[in-house]
């Protein structure tokens, strides 16, 4: 597949009735695009692929799962922003090579990032040879693997939200603001959620929600330990909202994950979007009820205090 085939496949949801929009721009000045499913009022969830240049497996999900929910008319109350595509300039380096790439001296980087291998087919970074999956400001630069100089996977930037790409899924989501997100990635087949420094309560949400879309894909759930500087780990530190990572394909599969895969990893997460939807609209109807429930402790606390007051003032009186 070539990069042009990836990018018409989401254009062409555009025939059957779906409507593009641009999440922001790549470095090279390219649309990251993103479609919306379901109904713009009440909760969003907002679900992104591709920031790793090699798993464009991702992006043809994430195609086949917007198409599923739009025709059969499946979003019933809320929606679901899906961006196809976080990392387009990393996309048509994997798939096409370098020879697409404007300059010589940027050809050159990327060769040198590369380790001066013209197979670009495992590359995962973008244009500037930074990992996008590690440049967000979530404890940016902490992380096991991190690599702090150019190269085509690891490099955390020179510093964090450094990149283009990483500005746009920063401002497109605290433009639609999800309740929830997704992130899916390749391979493994597992699930991964929380980060440090969480709330317990925050800790026992994701694991609950974590636990039903375990369940539905058949992936396995892992508490992220020594990752950092991830979209989803941003999602849970700086907005507090439940966020995953999702691995799809089998661990034996080599990268990049062939187009012949994605049947099966359809058939395992087709239910996800829909499912996280409906989950992120009920831990946000027990947010309302958790507030509403405080509110009334909290009236309670100023009934009582107010009637200590009362007492005291009522003492003072009749000491006078
Ligand atoms: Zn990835």
């Amino acid at each position: 597949m070539s990069y042009q085939e990836l990018v018409q496949k989401i254009v062409q949801l555009q025939d059957e009735g779906l409507e593009l929009f641009n999440a922001g721009k790549s470095v090279l000045g390219k649309n990251i695009l993103a479609t919306h499913v379901g109904s713009f009022d009440g909760t969003q969830i907002l679900i992104q692929a591709g920031i790793h240049a090699r798993e464009y497996i991702t992006t043809l999900l994430l195609i086949e799962q917007a198409r599923y929910l739009y025709l059969n008319d499946l979003v019933k109350q809320g929606g679901i922003y899906f961006v196809f595509l976080t990392n387009p300039d990393g996309a048509e380096i994997a798939l096409d090579g370098i020879s697409s790439v404007p300059c010589d001296i940027t050809k050159e980087y990327l060769k040198l990032g590369n380790n001066n291998n013209d197979d670009f087919s495992k590359f995962k970074a973008n244009i500037n040879l930074v990992d996008l999956n590690t440049n967000f400001d979530a404890n940016w630069g902490m992380g096991a693997q991190n690599l702090f100089c150019p190269n085509s996977e690891n490099f955390v930037g020179f510093y964090p939200n450094s990149e283009r790409e990483v500005q746009s899924l920063i401002n497109f989501t605290r433009q639609v603001k999800p309740s929830l997100t997704i992130s899916y990635h390749s391979k493994g087949e597992v699930i991964y959620y929380g980060f440090e420094g969480m709330s317990e309560q925050d800790l026992i949400r994701d694991e609950n929600i974590g636990e039903v879309l375990s369940n539905l894909t058949g992936y396995r759930l892992i508490f992220t330990q020594n990752s950092t500087g991830g979209y989803k780990d941003w999602c849970i530190q700086t907005l507090k909202i439940p966020a995953y990572t999702i691995e799809v394909g089998s661990d034996s599969l080599e990268h990049p994950l062939k187009e012949e895969t994605l049947p099966e990893i359809f058939e395992k997460n087709k239910d996800v979007p829909l499912t996280a939807l409906n989950l992120a609209i009920q831990y946000q109807s027990s947010i309302t009820v958790q507030k509403i429930f405080n509110l009334n402790t909290m009236e309670k606390k100023y009934e009582k205090s107010y009637g200590n007051c009362n007492t005291t003032r009522f003492y003072r009186l009749t000491k006078r």
